[in-house]
């Protein structure tokens, strides 16, 4: 089945993947779509009426059953209160981003970034490695801190991808500087819980394109894997 639509096509297992990218930090919010025609949306960051008409005319019919946060940046929750009221999902979080929850609509103005008031969320204890039953198929969930408290990375193991929010992008990394960043804590996280991967595992990141584990282990001036990156000195 070939994703389509707003998203990066991909060949996966019997999953499609679409992305959607929103908001004034570009911020990429992504669905998994099962071949039965329900969603889980990670991330949304629709942030206006506008967005969340784009976002309901390419769903097409899915069914939206469940919303997950890789963490609770202000550009990552934007649009919560919007798909609990849609769609009747609370976000499903890491319980260590629970202060990032809390703390996001006050960023939101520190930005002159309005966000609605948030749904009281389903408090996960994601931490280490576990698997998730993502609509019929396994999903592993990591434990990925450093760019924010409780981070994490939802990896489909057989589709061959791994959807990693704001911990690593193509050829870059994720800020540190804010509360409850910490980079050397973000540097393990990526030498740990994805370049152990495979190196044609898919990286869809939170912002900006996809890509590869190999491609980062090769060519990400922060962490590549000769250890000479940016954060790796010193
Ligand atoms: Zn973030």
């Amino acid at each position: 089945m070939a994703g389509g639509g707003a998203g990066v096509g991909c060949e996966i297992w019997r999953m499609e993947l679409k992305h959607w990218t929103f908001g004034p930090f570009q911020e990429n919010t992504w669905l998994i779509r099962s071949a039965d025609g329900r969603g889980i949306v990670i991330d949304p960051g629709m942030s206006n009426a506008a967005e969340e008409a784009r976002f309901e005319r390419d769903l097409e019919d899915v069914e939206v059953v469940g919303c997950w946060l890789t963490h609770a940046h202000l550009d990552h929750v934007a649009g919560a209160a919007y798909i609990a009221r849609k769609f009747g999902c609370v976000p499903q979080v890491a319980k260590a981003d629970a202060a990032t929850y809390q703390q996001a609509p006050l960023a939101g103005r520190v930005y002159g970034f309005e966000i609605a008031d948030l749904p009281e969320p389903t408090w996960c204890d994601w931490s280490g490695r576990q698997v998730l039953d993502c609509l019929g198929e396994a999903v592993e969930v990591r434990f990925a801190p450093g760019h924010a408290p409780g981070h994490v990375v939802f990896v489909h193991h057989e589709a061959q991808w791994v959807i990693a929010g704001d911990v690593l992008f193509r050829e870059s990394v994720g800020r540190t500087d804010l509360p409850g960043g910490d980079a050397e804590v973000l540097r393990r996280s990526i030498e740990r819980e994805l370049f152990d991967l495979p190196e044609e595992f898919a990286v869809h990141c939170g912002h900006g394109p996809s890509t590869t584990i190999g491609h980062e282990k090769a060519r990400n001036p922060f962490v590549n894997a000769a250890g000479s990156g940016m954060m790796q000195r010193g």
